[in-house]
């Protein structure tokens, strides 16, 4: 369906859930099939438009003004091959989708934390889930990548497309729909353990100690979160800086104790849980707001420097700011067998700064990033929500590999028709 600015369902098909600096397209296709994708990628051709995607919304850093904007939510079919341990899964997909497809047969996908965000967009930008030490990024483990390039061509990514599909984002087409790989993961003991850091300002230093040494079945995370004092957030929470110490764990209970250690969380959501219920591990709030957020991996976390984190960002900080700290490692340091671009995989941890809401808070947000600048390798674009330099884009990947992928953008995009969030350029 084609939508124009006169339209009642304009604003309904534009907005997705990041509010920030939403799409004002002077066309929208609502597309529900390939073809559909084809048309549409073909009239931003004819009348000359730039075209951008959207599928559930979540990562968009910089609405476009004008141009046809392709949204995919409602072409959102998911079909699993049990027996091949496959799925397809269609262009606006959301993580919810496939774990409901594939829970049926005790399958499980590489997604994320937040399961209403979009399957394609994750794996284009790498992809950083729940089971990311023991199986790597969710980009490692896709089959076959179908896309409509630039010129209203529909194709399988060949070799050169599909390493840059796989990491470098919506740079190089309209993906329809991908083949990814399942694993056999009916149960996975996870949850969250939320500590109160005026109780325990050390709680974050202690689950870094704990992640020296863990196997791979264990992926866990960290968020410092100063909770509101409102009635949405749970009871035990409210007014409250927390530590929410994130895991999932394909190995049981035992390897989780020297966290419990640590003292009385406010909060304990541990147990076992079936894979499509992991959204409990996390439990992050799937309603449209606005956020900003900067991003850095790391070969390390300095127990120093990340024992002064919570005094910076806690209460008395200019604005709201939720640092979330990442666990890598394990698998994600290894090259698929067909290598792809995402980059650093020698970081040992992600760590992002998201501000919440409409505010600028760029100075809160420098200032708790910049001890970490001078040892940072990179960053990962799917956790950076702002509109970065060319540079800083180049940053997300190891050397050599943002000039191939900004030739091959050149190749299949000769005239920059597709606006990508974190759009490759060349450097100059
Ligand atoms: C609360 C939250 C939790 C998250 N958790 C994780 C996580 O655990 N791990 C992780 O790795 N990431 C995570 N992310 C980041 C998320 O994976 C990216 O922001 C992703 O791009 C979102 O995809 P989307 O479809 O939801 O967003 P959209 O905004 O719809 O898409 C983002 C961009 O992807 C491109 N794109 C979308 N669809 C297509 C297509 N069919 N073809 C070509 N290009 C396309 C476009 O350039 C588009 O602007 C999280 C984000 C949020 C907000």
């Amino acid at each position: 369906m084609m939508l124009t600015r006169q339209a009642q369902q304009y604003d309904d098909a534009r907005l997705g859930y990041q509010r920030l600096d939403p799409h004002r397209p002077e066309v929208i296709f609502e597309v529900t099939s390939a073809t559909e994708i084809e048309e549409a990628v073909r009239y931003a051709v004819d009348h000359d438009h730039r075209i951008a995607v959207q599928g559930s919304g979540h990562g968009l850093t910089r609405g476009i003004d004008g141009g046809v904007l392709i949204a995919t939510r409602r072409f959102n079919g998911v079909r699993v091959d049990p027996a091949a341990q496959t799925a397809w899964v269609d262009a606006g997909a959301t993580w919810q989708d496939v774990l409901t497809a594939t829970a049926p047969y005790g399958l499980a996908p590489l997604s994320g934390s937040l399961p209403g965000v979009g399957a394609v967009a994750y794996t284009l930008g790498g992809g950083l889930g729940l089971m990311a030490r023991k199986y790597g990024y969710a980009a490692d483990h896709v089959n076959r990548i179908e896309l409509v390039t630039a010129d209203g061509t529909r194709r399988n990514a060949d070799v050169d497309l599909f390493w840059a599909l796989r990491g470098g984002g919506g740079n190089f087409g309209v993906v329809t729909g991908m083949e990814i790989a399942l694993f056999e993961v009916p149960i996975l003991y996870g949850g969250s353990l939320y500590f109160d850091l005026a109780d325990y300002p050390d709680a974050v230093v202690a689950w870094r100690e704990w992640t020296q040494d863990l196997p791979e079945e264990v992926t866990s995370a960290v968020a410092m979160i100063p909770f509101p004092d409102i009635p949405p957030i749970p009871a035990p929470l409210r007014g409250k800086y927390i530590a929410q110490l994130q895991v999932a764990s394909l190995q049981g209970a035992d390897v989780i104790e020297p966290l419990r250690a640590i003292g009385t969380p406010v909060l304990d959501t541990l147990g076992e849980l079936p894979y499509a219920e992991s959204a409990k591990v996390f439990a992050e709030p799937d309603r449209p707001d606005s956020y900003r957020s900067q991003n850095v991996l790391l070969r390390d976390l300095d127990p120093d420097t990340l024992a002064t984190l919570p005094k910076l960002a806690g209460p008395g900080a200019s604005a709201m700011a939720i640092i979330g700290i990442r666990h890598l490692g394990g698998a994600l340091h290894r090259e698929p067998t067909i290598p792809n671009a995402v980059g650093h995989r020698d970081a040992a941890y992600s760590l992002t700064v998201l501000i919440p809401g409409e505010r600028d808070a760029t100075e809160l947000q420098n200032t708790i990033l910049d001890p970490w600048r001078a040892q940072s390798i990179g960053r990962l674009l799917n956790f950076t929500f702002a509109d970065l330099t060319p540079t800083e884009i180049a940053e997300a990947f190891n050397p050599g590999d943002h000039q191939r992928l900004t030739d091959l953008r050149k190749h299949y995009d000769p005239a920059g028709r597709l606006a990508a969030n974190h759009e490759l350029t060349e450097l100059r």
